[in-house]
């Protein structure tokens, strides 16, 4: 989930490094370090803990590190707590390899065992020393140098990792992946090791992919690959279309607000990038009738990806009645799950590196059925793996809390909907057209709520205190309420809750105290009533209640707040409401005066399971 950077080349390594590491730390921030080698010499490792802007402190920007290769990291801690002794670098016992690792080694325990009867000591907690020791017995052991030390060491390990290592001795990085991303960025004479595109955006944009299972020699001059066996292996760069500026904050306070406005312009790219007049077009992505016609849909997803997957569940399942099963990719890979013949499975993922929605991916395959990714980064694990990858198109989502890349997966489900819709004979082409008109209008009804976020602002500033929320709705609005209080809870560290309105007598009232803040989403006029009923049930208990429903509509609740939204299909207004939601995390996030782009023990592409 860390981010990875490495620089080799004439220039001065650390002051790269950093600037690419600031472009990774919404993957990991609890800290930070470097390693540089020396003109010739040895290896400087400087690490810190905290965010990075520590480690720059600490370095001068890089100017007391002097040498032109070199790695770097930022740490999202899975072993060991955050502290500046478990920060990479790591360097193994006597200090000739030094590693950097994204990932999880599973064995580590019994290596680490391993490694101690044979006399190595360990400083730090982290399943990477393991990993810098292990390189090194073997490099040691076989003296056959990096490639092959490595490679064994590939061969011994469990679990996930994206490495980039230095070996005393040798002037190149070595690198190594398996299940963890790493690309690699080619120049002039100079080469750059990233975690993730936007790192080397400034320097390069071509890249080497590195496959699953493979390693590489990082040189100034040149690049060579490996697989385990240490065969070379043959690789052309291709060309990324990223734009720098677009990971950039433009004008905005934060990541989360500028993504939060951008809501309008993702909605319309992912609907011109599949709408031809007034219907669907997947040709560009070269899904077509046979791929999709199924006899049932399996959504994999995690997080928000997966409340992006259950609004698609309601929303498919009324227009197209096609079975829709949504199942959270950690819990789908390893329950042996039952898949009918001809099922689709529809993985859903931001970053498409999601570790345990890329293993549901290798699952469902496993299992023979077809597989369609919905991702928003292009040539990513999930993308490259399924069968077919229908591209959100959201652009860079650097706030950890996803906003934009969650409305393109909405308007992705959507669209798949209506295509359902068409091959099961339910929906005709002048109803299509009509959805696709609606879908249209879209960009400007969030547009029209963007203008009006000071209410929220307002509300925020009012409610920042609390300690309490629940959101409560039927249908979509249910799936609005998972989201909307998965935001508020992760910027804001406010305790929310999302309840299906039925479902809160069965056990959560009794949570409902005086001033409790209650939000009922209200868009579904077939329950709308049920809802109101509900959310006065919480209010005769002292709560404060918040209504959010369209513009216009007849509430019969005698709420405290009246939101509203303007009014689309009922299908699509988890777009519409969500909008709302999103404001109130993060303006309740800024009234607890918390780092809205970087919320504690979070990190962006969640590669670890
Ligand atoms: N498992 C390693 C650690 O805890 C790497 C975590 C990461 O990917 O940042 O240090």
């Amino acid at each position: 989930m860390c981010g990875i950077v490495g620089y080799i080349g004439k220039r001065q390594a650390a002051p790269i490094l950093l600037e690419g590491l600031k472009k990774l730390e919404y993957r990991g921030y609890d800290s930070a370090g470097l390693a540089v080698r020396a003109e010739g010499g040895g290896v400087s490792v400087v690490k810190t803990k905290g965010r990075l802007s520590r480690l720059c402190e600490e370095t001068a920007d890089g100017a007391r590190l002097a040498g032109t290769c070199g790695i770097g990291h930022t740490r999202w801690a899975t072993h060991g707590e955050p502290s500046e002794e478990n920060a990479h670098p790591h360097k193994c016992m006597d200090g000739s390899v030094t590693v950097v690792h994204n990932g999880i080694l599973e064995n580590y325990r019994e290596l680490r065992e391993k490694l101690t009867r044979k006399g190595y000591v360990f400083y730090s907690q982290t399943d990477t020393e393991v990993i810098a020791d292990l390189i090194d017995y073997y490099f040691k052991k076989y003296r056959s140098g990096p490639v092959d030390a490595i490679a064994r060491f590939m061969s011994r390990a469990r679990g996930s990792y994206a490495l980039a290592v230095l070996f005393s001795g040798y002037e190149d990085i070595y690198v190594a992946r398996k299940d963890s991303p790493m690309i690699i960025g080619a120049g002039r004479g100079e080469h750059f090791i990233a975690s993730d595109v936007p790192a080397i955006l400034k320097y390069t944009k071509r890249v080497f992919y590195i496959d699953n299972g493979e390693l590489a020699r990082v040189g100034r001059e040149d690049v060579a690959f490996f697989n385990i066996d240490r065969e070379p292996v043959e690789k052309q760069s291709v060309k990324v279309t990223l734009d720098e500026n677009a990971a950039e904050k433009g004008g905005y306070e934060h990541f989360m607000i500028k993504e939060i406005h951008e809501q309008p312009s993702t909605v319309e790219l992912t609907l011109n990038a599949y709408l031809s007049g007034g219907a669907v077009d997947f040709s560009e992505c070269n899904v077509d009738d046979g791929f999709l016609r199924a006899d049932a849909i399996v959504v994999v997803a995690c997080g928000s990806a997966y409340h992006a997957g259950m609004t698609l569940q309601y929303v498919a399942e009324r227009l197209a009645r096609i079975p829709v099963r949504v199942e959270l990719a950690s819990e789908f890979r390893y329950r042996d799950p039952i898949l009918a013949k001809n099922t689709l499975v529809v993985a859903i993922s931001q970053s498409g590196e999601t570790a345990d929605t890329l293993a549901a991916v290798r699952e469902a395959k496993a299992r023979g059925a077809r597989t369609l990714a919905v991702v928003n980064v292009r040539g990513s694990s999930i993308a490259r793996e399924a069968d077919r990858t229908l591209y959100t198109f959201a652009g860079p989502e650097i706030a950890v809390a996803t906003t934009k890349a969650y409305s393109a997966q909405l308007v992705a489900g959507y669209l798949l909907s209506l295509e359902w819709g068409r091959l099961a004979g339910r929906l005709t082409a002048a109803q299509i057209a009509e959805y696709v008109a609606e879908l249209r209008t879209l960009p400007q009804k969030i547009k029209d709520i963007l203008e009006h976020k000071e209410d929220i602002q307002k509300f925020a500033a009012e409610h920042a205190t609390a300690s309490d929320v629940f959101m409560i709705g039927r249908g979509v609005d249910y799936t609005v309420c998972l989201e909307g209080a998965l935001k508020l809870k992760e910027v804001s560290y406010i305790h929310t809750e999302a309840y299906a309105a039925g479902e809160l007598k069965h056990g959560t009232i009794s949570l409902i105290e005086e001033g409790t803040v209650v939000f009922g989403v209200m868009t579904q006029g077939g329950v709308l009533e049920k809802t109101a009923s509900n959310l006065e049930e919480t209010r005769s208990r002292g709560a404060y209640t918040v209504t959010l429903s369209f513009a216009g509509e007849k509430i019969a609740a005698d709420a405290e707040v009246a939101l509203t939204v303007p009014r689309t299909d009922e299908l699509f207004a988890a777009s519409l409401a969500v909008i709302p939601l999103q404001l109130l995390g993060y303006y309740m996030s800024l009234q607890r005066g918390l780092d809205v782009d970087k919320p504690r023990n979070l990190a962006k592409s969640v590669t670890v399971e």
